[in-house]
């Protein structure tokens, strides 16, 4: 028989080539399966995971991965990829889209976390891995691919974002180097150029396109990172987000600019915050490779 798209190809239907209730080519059939992810987006309602309730340091991850190799796939990989959640029990995790910004990707989307809750959790894991499998990719040189961490907007008081807002903008060297972007020029993470006395005057609200996006009523946007299939480098990423929100809270606007107000000293405030995130291990390792900065015994 002909294919139900193109009506050329001659096919044999058989079930993975079946999409609601026709037959395709493959070409035809990822096509189908394409329109479909960017069109009809599976979104389970979100529902918090946290293991101690009293944690109000509450997170979600937008990651953006493409495949790189097979172009004409994403589809097929695509539904692969969430048949394997569903058997694994882990696609109400999960919001899947497609991604305009990117050709041949798609958007992963969880629900809100802890960090304790995903530390614990062997879901993650196995999502990446599954990824990898399907042939999906995230750290090519030419991509737009990011890794976006939300933050829930009710655990910060707005001293708290002003000193997160004067930390990003005093340390992008050291944070540019962190994320694992190749390039510092990227239009969809811009660095603010505030120093103190700049930022004093001014609202919380960033353009949307912020390193640190404050543009948001219901959370923080972190937006730095480059996208990475890499459990412990996305682990070090959640870690360094857990990391800052709490130095902001517990720490003066004196020490966020490393002890010199009027110009901000951003080699003596990286240092402490570096110091202040010994604890978390995947991190630790990513700072190790951001900076000469000793870390104190
Ligand atoms: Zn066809």
């Amino acid at each position: 028989m002909k294919c139900g798209g193109c009506n050329e190809v001659d096919i044999h239907p058989n079930k993975s080539n079946t999409y609601k209730g026709r037959c395709y080519c493959i070409e035809c059939l990822d096509e189908e399966l394409r329109d479909d992810l960017i069109e009809s987006q599976y979104n389970p309602p979100f529902k918090i995971r946290n293991h101690d309730a009293k944690n109000k340091l509450i997170m979600g991850m937008e990651l953006e991965t493409e495949i790189y190799e097979e172009e004409d796939c994403v589809g097929i990989q695509t539904r692969k990829f969430k048949n394997f959640l569903e058997k694994e029990g882990i696609l109400d995790f999960y919001h899947i889209k497609g991604d305009c910004s990117l050709d041949y990707g798609i958007e992963l989307i969880t629900q809100p976390f802890s960090l304790e809750y995903i530390k614990k959790n062997h879901l993650l894991a196995k999502t990446l891995n599954e990824l990898r499998k399907r042939k999906f990719d995230s750290e090519n040189e030419s991509g737009n691919a990011g890794i976006h961490i939300h933050i829930d907007r009710s655990y910060f008081s707005n001293p708290d974002l002003i000193k997160m807002r004067l930390f990003f903008a005093l340390n992008q060297e050291y944070l540019w180097r962190l994320s694992g972007r190749y390039s510092k020029d990227n239009e969809y993470c811009e660095y603010e150029e505030y120093d103190y006395y700049s930022l004093m005057d001014r609202p919380l609200h960033t353009p949307k396109y912020s390193a640190l996006n404050l543009g948001l009523s219901n959370t923080v946007e972190i937006r730095i990172f480059n996208s990475t299939l890499n459990y412990k480098r996305i682990m070090g990423y959640f870690e360094f987000v857990e990391s800052i929100c709490k130095y902001v809270k517990e720490t003066s606007i004196h020490n966020i600019v490393g002890g010199d107000k009027e110009f901000g000293n951003s080699e003596e405030s990286w240092k402490r915050f570096v110091n202040y995130s010994k604890k978390y291990r995947y991190l630790t390792k990513l700072l190790k490779g951001v900076q000469n900065v000793d870390i104190e015994a």
